[in-house]
């Protein structure tokens, strides 16, 4: 067991906070000053074992993920398209996963230049066999410490953020190596999704992962950029882009425009 305890709230550094709930390894606490909900008390090594045992699959899996997820990838370049048809942008994603987003840069977009930050070992060795032109990292430091002046146009990082101990700090470097009238794309579970509001802190999604150590909503996040310095946020609604079929996606599209969804998904100009 590696138990940490955080003593101030991640986002605004009040030591006013209260349990929220207990969850697994996790306690979670929400913070009296800005309602920011974040795991207070959590096992790194249980989570660590967590993040072995999903990213030991074969390669095959791998790939069958992004396949599988083609429509979530498709739906993400569409909500950044007029930012990514511009010469010469830069873009970096950052917690890339198994690249199926930046696979899909690669395809629709060839003359993107892409970053990728991932500290999966495993995940990392896929991304180097697959997107051979693409400068790989395994933190945001070590790409920092890489870095010549050139900053990035657009920066992604899709579900990545519950799972970082400092989101807010991440999101303040991220504002810094972005270009002016870059933007910043941006997704999150949503911790008042319709999944939450009817089965709880059991809602399979949010709440269930045990890697999660952060938990969003939308006024919160909005907030939160807006105090790293951004200029505009802006919540994407969007119809499609997911692997429902039409009416399925219908009702998804109903539970965005409402709040509900299980993703709350952002696009932020710097
Ligand atoms: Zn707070």
């Amino acid at each position: 067991m590696q138990i940490v305890t955080v003593v101030n709230c991640p986002l605004c550094h009040s030591t006013e906070h209260k349990i929220y709930a207990v969850l697994d390894h996790r306690e979670l606490r929400i913070c009296f000053e800005c309602k920011h909900l974040f795991a207070g008390k959590f096992d790194k090594q249980r989570m660590q074992k967590v993040y072995n045992e999903e990213y030991h699959g074969s390669e095959k899996d791998m790939v069958d993920w992004n396949l599988r997820n083609n429509n979530v990838w498709e739906g993400l370049c569409r909500n950044i398209k007029k930012y990514l048809e511009g010469k010469g942008v830069r873009l970096l994603d950052m917690g890339a996963g198994t690249g199926g987003f930046a696979l899909k840069i690669k395809e629709r977009y060839p003359e993107v230049a892409l970053t990728l930050i991932e500290n999966s070992y495993f995940a990392k060795i896929f991304l180097k066999n697959n997107i051979k032109d693409a400068a790989i990292y395994g933190d945001l430091f070590e790409l920092e410490s890489a870095m010549d002046s050139g900053k990035f146009d657009v920066i992604t990082i899709l579900q990545t953020l519950e799972h970082l101990e400092n989101p807010k700090e991440i999101c303040e470097n991220l504002y810094g190596i972005l270009k002016n009238g870059g933007i910043l794309l941006l997704t999150v579970p949503n911790r008042k999704s319709y999944k939450v509001l009817f089965n709880g802190i059991n809602d399979g999604l949010c709440f269930s992962n045990q890697t999660h150590i952060h938990f969003f909503d939308r006024a919160g996040m909005k907030k939160m950029l807006l105090d790293c310095g951004f200029s505009k946020v802006k919540r994407v609604v969007q119809l499609g882009g997911s692997n429902h079929d039409r009416l399925m996606s219908f009702f998804q599209w109903i539970l965005r425009l409402l709040g509900f969804s299980t993703e709350n998904r952002f696009v932020a100009i710097k």
